[in-house]
């Protein structure tokens, strides 16, 4: 099938292109570069330089090119950021998704795979977060992907689009030469793996006093290859006039100071810590009930362990110590 990837130049997307392109799909990235990268693209991908607040460029992109279906990756993802310039998440997450909704019913596009959130939940009363739980985000983040959920609902409704909502829990690892490169970098993972390789000092804990086991915020982590993985099975699976919505996590939640703990068995690195105060907008706990993603798509996770994830994340994070287009060895897988 011929796709549209937008976003494929980030880490999430261009690890996804990676695997329809492994799986016979022909794939077209879409992405602006803000955040992305142009080597992350995968090589047999074209990439379109296109911004999705401007209507024209997805209609451009999608117009008479026999697409069937695209994946939508390309959006601002950062808790705090969005706390602080509120506007910015709204215009490229929301407006962003609308111009592209817009752009395939005017290209006949039928299938839509969108790249959510947990965020959309807040803080749930009930963990593990299933579906049901009523969506109450606590930042303009969640709350920009929760009206993106609610336009893509819509369109299935008016126009027999067929489309999967992927509410993401915490997503971590590499997929051989493919990993995350954020600048600036506010992950967690990414950010303990920086003190490892000796490239910052020690690694701050955002919070200690929160209501849980050791005070430090809970998430669930998830193999960038299962998430991947589940992609494919959502675009198998979706149906004309349908908006399936799915959580996607592994149902165990971690500890800040586990997963540092983790990484420094991983990496046998000291990983000096220090305790902060609290991240503006973090939940103390999010943690994904996955039986619906189960039963819906048939999805199991072939890399729960999160020392698989931090142990892959570490050989790219040596293999490109300064990021993508920073190192030296910046080919594109
Ligand atoms: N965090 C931290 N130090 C960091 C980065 C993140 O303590 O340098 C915490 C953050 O406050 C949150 C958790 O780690 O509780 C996961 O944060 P991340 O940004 O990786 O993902 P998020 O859950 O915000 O999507």
């Amino acid at each position: 099938m011929k796709l549209l990837v937008t976003g494929g130049a980030g880490y999430i997307g261009s690890i996804v292109a990676r695997l329809l392109i492994e799986t016979g799909h022909e794939v077209v990235v879409f992405d602006n570069l803000e955040r992305g990268h142009r080597e992350a693209v995968p090589r047999q991908a074209q990439l379109i330089l296109g911004d999705l607040r401007n209507p024209e460029d997805p209609r451009r992109a999608l117009d008479g090119g026999g697409f069937g279906g695209v994946l939508h990756f390309a959006a601002l993802a950062l808790v705090g950021e969005s706390v602080e310039h509120p506007g910015r998440y709204y215009r490229t997450n929301v407006a962003g998704t609308l111009n592209l909704l817009e752009a395939m019913v005017a290209g006949g596009v039928p299938r839509l795979v969108f790249s959510s959130t947990c965020a959309v939940y807040g803080q749930p009363d009930e963990v593990p977060i299933a579906e049901t739980a009523p969506p109450r985000p606590q930042n303009a983040y969640g709350a920009s992907k929760l009206a993106a959920d609610h336009l893509i609902g819509d369109f299935c409704a008016a126009h027999q689009l067929a489309a999967v909502s992927l509410r993401y829990f915490n997503v971590a690892g590499a997929h051989g030469e493919a990993g995350e490169d954020h600048e600036p970098e506010t992950h967690l993972i990414p950010n303990i793996l920086k003190v490892a390789l000796g490239a910052s000092a020690s690694v701050q804990i955002f919070g200690t006093d929160y209501p849980t086991d050791d005070g430090t915020a809970v998430r669930d982590y998830i193999h960038i290859d299962d998430l991947a993985a589940a992609h494919l099975l959502a675009l198998e699976h979706a149906r004309a006039g349908e908006h399936l919505i799915l959580n996607l996590g592994n149902g165990n939640g971690f500890s800040v100071r586990e997963v540092i703990e983790v990484a420094r068995r991983v990496t046998g690195e000291p990983i000096p810590a220090r305790e902060a105060p609290r991240r503006p907008g973090d939940p103390p706990r999010l943690v994904a009930a996955s039986d619906r993603i189960r039963a819906a798509l048939g999805w199991v996770a072939q890399k729960p362990e999160l020392e698989t994830m931090i142990a892959d994340a570490w050989a790219f994070a040596q293999a490109h110590p300064h990021g993508y287009s920073r190192s030296d060895s910046a080919a594109s897988a």
